[in-house]
């Protein structure tokens, strides 16, 4: 006697939902389960209970993955698809949504590289979808150009995570300009003061991200900001050249948006207090806007309000129109967790 969501499946935009196993702690205090997902028939079932009565709510999603899933799974059913159409000229973004705890981190990034340079088994979506490119750039013996750009999003500001050694020591320097978004007319975004990095070889992307990461870590201890906070995006352009069956020169572009998100509590937890207000406020409007947006598409319903957050701004030209987007919401399967799970549930179903 479960109430049973299902819409129909948005054109461009994958929604599959990942729940992560009890940890140690939650073990110990035998902490209740409420949440089941049954992958075969795509499906996540929260059972709670109101006033001694237990109400179950199902909800459908385009993949589904219990707490026994491995990073390999995810990745081989639900992304390689999607990084293959950047090889194809697409745009694609890929965004980690769910509460702070869940695994997004978990998710994007997994398990660190060893000291032998090979990445470990539980190694995330970004060492996969890198290594996918140039396992299939190579196959291809093409030719292209490859540059990367990793920044974080926190009060709406943006930090570029390589740039020069600099940061932290001049991060508040007023006299420095901020890095600042602008219109390029063609339906892109330009971002001013922001380093790209050329890469060649899944290494040095490997280095420029531990690079980046590293700089993240230092910036958040000196300045007290606090990572749940703060949005982090990682981007590939790639520059392929092609010859047609003409003989012609042909130039094919795609951009990989790998994105994990602030905690989606902070969207929830509009009351907050006094001195938080501003910044929980400025949280709201990435994350809500990017709701706001993506509901948009979905429902084809009019005016897409890119503009209103930074995040959206930053990703324009990677959602909607001939795109593709992933969004993976991840939860906790504890009892603890329930409300933010079923919000984080309702904001994921609301993308399909
Ligand atoms: P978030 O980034 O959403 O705040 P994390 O990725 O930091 O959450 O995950 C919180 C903790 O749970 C970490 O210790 C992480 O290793 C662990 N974890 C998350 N998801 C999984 C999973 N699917 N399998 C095993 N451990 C996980
Ligand atoms: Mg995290």
């Amino acid at each position: 006697s479960g109430k049973h969501i299902d819409k129909e499946k948005g054109v461009n935009i994958q929604v599959i939902v990942r729940c992560r196993p009890l940890n140690d702690e939650e073990k110990r205090l035998n902490t209740p389960v409420v949440i089941s997902c049954n992958e075969g028939r795509r499906e996540v079932t929260a059972v709670q209970t109101i006033a001694n009565k237990q109400t179950d709510r199902t909800f459908v999603f385009d993949k589904v993955f219990g707490p026994n899933s491995q990073q390999k799974d995810l990745y081989d059913q639900s992304l390689w698809p999607i990084v293959f159409e950047v090889l194809e000229g697409f745009n694609c973004t890929i965004f980690a949504y769910g509460q702070t705890g869940t695994g997004k981190t978990y998710t994007m990034e997994g398990g660190a590289r060893k000291k032998n340079g090979e990445y470990p088994s539980d190694a995330g979506v970004i060492p996969r979808a890198v290594q996918q490119i140039f396992t299939i750039l190579e196959s291809q013996q093409a030719e292209y150009n490859m540059k990367v750009m990793f920044l974080e999003l926190y009060n709406e500001e943006i930090t570029d995570l390589l740039g020069p050694d600099e940061a932290p020591k001049f991060v508040e320097d007023k006299s420095k300009k901020p890095i600042a978004l602008m219109e390029d007319g063609k339906g892109g975004v330009l971002v001013r003061g922001l380093e790209e990095e050329i890469v060649s070889s899944a290494n040095e992307i490997y280095n420029v991200l531990e690079k980046g990461s590293a700089k993240r870590r230092t910036a958040e201890t000196l300045l007290n900001k606090q990572s749940s906070r703060s949005h982090s995006i990682f981007s590939i352009t790639i520059h392929i050249k092609e010859v047609t069956p003409e003989g012609e020169e042909m130039i094919k572009c795609g951009k990989l948006n790998l994105v994990d998100l602030a905690g989606s509590e902070n969207v929830s937890r509009s009351g907050a207090r006094e001195g938080r207000a501003r910044e929980a406020g400025e949280i709201n409007k990435s994350l809500l806007t990017l709701g706001r947006v993506i509901n948009t598409l979905v429902d084809h319903s009019g005016h897409i309000p890119y503009r209103d957050s930074k995040l959206t701004r930053l990703l324009r030209d990677s959602l909607g129109g001939k795109t593709k987007t992933c969004i993976i919401a991840t939860v906790s399967p504890s009892i603890q967790c329930l409300e933010e799970t079923l919000n984080t549930l309702d904001y994921a179903h609301r993308a399909k």
